[in-house]
């Protein structure tokens, strides 16, 4: 995908949810608002009802002895008639003598008198001239408002979040494919240049050989053919790494375990690197130890798996290589390691060097190319057969990778 393109879904997105939030939050003001109204409307006509039955004017026209007691009741079964199921604190304040003739809970006079829940109202049945007040005072009303309107709140905020993760998802997938896409077009580039590598030396090797006086001489000839021969081996691992590793990847991919000798494995892996080694000027040291050297495995994978730590462990060493191959029995197991002198793998890079498509990415490191599918491949050979596979390594001193596999 275009950089842009992604650029404008990301933007686009965001912008869309940043609006949504905004939306959402004055919507839900708005009717936190209208519902504050209603509220008071509610009040308003259950207090009208209540100071009419106070006045003797209800609709059977009796006059209603209220004791102060009564007073609550009354009020909040009015409230109730309005759709409001709280039960606020009652006061009853006279006016000119600046008290409350009454107050449900003694402790709110202070807030009964601030709030602004206040009816005037003088009962026929009272023998004073003093503007009486019914104040109201709904502590919980904040509650009930926020029960009524809250609901449409929590579910808008709910609705946000899930676009805000699916936003995130989405966003780790573009990323995702975008790593992806970078990873096939690093992948071909690299096995062109690996697959061209080879190619031209045997073209090369094929002319000299065409030139009489270098086929007529045994040594030459025998040089030249050992290069095609090597090269050959180098591109058919090559291959081979890159089908069986796709191959893996697939759920039901089995193995095909017989009696090998690991040994012989290992002599014919060192002698494909023969000519590479003596071109570099570097060396490969066995000592062979596992007795018997025989396990059950997939022999056409143990030579791959030599084969790509043997190749790893020329490519990154920038002297002379120097290899070791060494083999032990423990019981039970068969014990390879394959050590090199090269340019060693950090702590941190350790951790991800089996991973698929994974490459060291210092510096003087890449002048080597690959596809980082080996080790990936290697790890996956060995937890084929149950066996381990362990990395020692330094920085600039080597590496050396341990592998046990199971004999049996
Ligand atoms: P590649 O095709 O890049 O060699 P591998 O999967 O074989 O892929 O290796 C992954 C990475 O691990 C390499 O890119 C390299 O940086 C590092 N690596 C592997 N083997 C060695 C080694 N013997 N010494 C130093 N670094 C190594």
């Amino acid at each position: 995908m275009k950089r842009w393109i992604r650029v404008f879904i990301i933007s686009g997105f965001a912008f869309a949810a940043v609006f949504l939030v905004v939306i959402q939050f004055f919507q839900t003001r708005r009717t936190v608002s209208i519902n504050d109204n209603m509220f008071n409307i509610g009040v308003s006509h259950a207090m009208d009802d209540v100071i009419g039955q106070l006045k003797g004017e209800s609709s059977d026209g009796a006059t209603i002895p209220v004791r102060f007691q009564e007073l609550d009741q009354l009020i909040s079964d009015a409230l109730l008639l309005n759709g409001i199921d709280i039960h606020p604190v009652v006061g009853l304040y006279d006016e000119s003598q600046h008290s409350f003739l009454y107050s449900s809970d003694s402790r709110h006079e202070a807030e009964l008198e601030e709030s602004p829940y206040r009816y005037g109202f003088q009962p026929s049945d009272m023998l004073t001239n003093s503007q009486l007040f019914i104040i109201l005072d709904f502590p919980s009303a904040q509650l009930f408002l926020q029960r009524n309107s809250g609901l449409l709140g929590y579910m808008s905020l709910f609705l946000v979040l899930i676009i805000i993760v699916l936003f995130f998802i989405s966003l780790r997938t573009i990323s995702n494919q975008h790593k992806l896409d970078q990873m096939k077009n690093e992948f071909i580039s690299n096995m062109t240049h690996e697959i061209k590598t080879p190619l031209a030396t045997i073209g090369l090797a094929c002319e000299m050989l065409q030139d009489e006086s270098i086929s007529q001489d045994n040594e030459s000839r025998h040089n030249f053919v050992g290069i095609i021969n090597d090269e050959n081996q180098r591109m058919r691992v090559l291959v081979e790494t890159i089908l069986q590793s796709a191959k893996m990847s697939k759920k039901n991919f089995r193995i095909n375990p017989k009696e090998v000798d690991v040994h012989q494995i290992i002599d014919k892996v060192s002698k494909s690197f023969r000519l590479t080694l003596t071109n570099r000027g570097g060396t490969i040291e066995t000592d062979l130890q596992a007795a018997p050297p025989v396990i059950e495995a997939d022999e056409l994978h143990l030579t791959n798996l030599v084969y790509n730590l043997i190749d790893n462990a020329i490519k990154y060493s920038t002297e002379a290589p120097h290899i070791t191959v060494t083999t032990a029995t423990t019981p039970g197991h068969l014990v390879l390691k394959i050590a090199d002198q090269g340019i060693g793998i950090s702590k941190e890079d350790q951790k991800h060097v089996f991973e698929k498509f994974y490459r060291v990415s210092t510096g003087n490191v890449h002048n080597v190319k690959g596809f980082g599918i080996g080790l990936n491949y290697v790890a996956e050979v060995v937890r084929l057969h149950h066996g381990h596979i362990s990395l020692e390594s330094e920085l600039g001193k080597g590496s050396t990778f341990i592998i046990t596999l199971p004999i049996k």
